[in-house]
């Protein structure tokens, strides 16, 4: 329901419209979990409930009718939407993981990433994201009192000091460095073999999107950025990041990396560049499609 460009990235352009006037409406939340037609995806330990038919692998819907067997009443409830027909959708934090196992199994929602349509991570991603969020928010930050949820899953209230908490969303920088017709890829330690990606890092409070892009691409490979051109952005919810893509022109190609952070760099032309994404290259490979650095390394490749 938006009339901006296409966003090439998994997690965006959600089917549903978030309705956020209804999240106050407590009558209007009761009325909708009472519907016939609402839908429930729940969630164990931040995996989303999934089935699986003939290999096919899709959001495991359940009607609001089974709230009362898959959740406790003080579980983290969270009001996605509406699609197109006006129906509710909504996902719960479940009991239990053996619940449902008749019915389909929770899964991890990056191991599902390339198995799940569009449509279907754009409706997980911020799910998974605020119940991440509920989890380490229990208690205030203000005062250390318990916190209720309110709004629908989108807000805690502190009823001691009356202070108000929302969701995070911590804004990560991730860039490509890019030198005349070539682009550094990083490795960390903690990657699977042969795995190489974009750098990234933490916009710090005072920083715009541009300084952070230099600074963290000066302090993981020691390259000085003349120039950053914004990409694209991708709500990542591991756990909830908002990614900040952006091309990086660096005035040299002496890459020095600090070991803290890399293991190490390399430098790929745009031929091989292309042969990352198209998974050809022998003892490299990238992130897959669905993750922002891929579709970074790709608009520069195809350039
Ligand atoms: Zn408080």
């Amino acid at each position: 329901m938006t009339l901006l460009p296409e966003n090439p990235n998994a997690f965006t352009r959600s089917p549903l419209d978030r309705a956020a006037h209804h999240r106050r409406d407590r009558e209007w939340i009761n009325a909708a979990l009472e519907h016939s037609n609402t839908k429930v995806v729940p969630f164990f330990q931040h995996r989303p409930f999934v089935v699986e038919r003939a290999g096919e692998v899709a959001i495991g819907w359940l009607g609001a009718h089974t709230l009362c067997r898959i959740a406790s009443e003080e579980a983290p409830l969270l009001f996605l939407g509406l699609d197109r027909e006006q129906t509710p959708h909504f996902a719960v934090v479940a009991t239990d993981g053996e619940l449902l196992a008749d019915l389909g199994r929770f899964d991890d929602l990056r191991a599902l990433g390339p198995r799940l349509t569009r449509n279907e991570l754009a409706i997980l991603g911020p799910a998974k994201s605020v119940f991440e969020w509920h989890a380490r928010h229990g208690f205030c930050a203000n005062c250390g009192a318990a916190t209720l949820i309110v709004e629908a899953g989108w807000k805690r209230d502190c009823p001691a000091c009356k202070a108000e908490h929302f969701p995070r969303v911590d804004p990560v920088c991730i860039m490509l460095p890019t030198f005349s017709d070539k682009c550094l890829l990083g490795r960390q330690r903690a990657w699977p073999r042969g795995m190489h990606s974009a750098l990234a890092g933490f916009i710090e409070p005072g920083e715009t999107i541009e300084e952070a892009v230099a600074r963290e691409t000066l302090e993981e490979a020691g390259l000085i950025v003349s120039e950053v051109t914004l990409h694209s952005t991708q709500p990542w919810p591991f756990p909830h990041s908002l990614m900040i893509g952006a091309l990086a022109e660096v005035t040299h190609d002496a890459e020095r990396i600090d070991p803290h952070e890399l293991e190490s760099a390399r430098w790929f032309s745009r031929e091989e560049a292309r042969a990352l994404i198209a998974g050809s290259f022998q003892g490299a490979f990238c992130p897959p499609p669905f993750a922002i650095a891929h579709q970074l390394l790709k608009t520069w490749a195809l350039r």
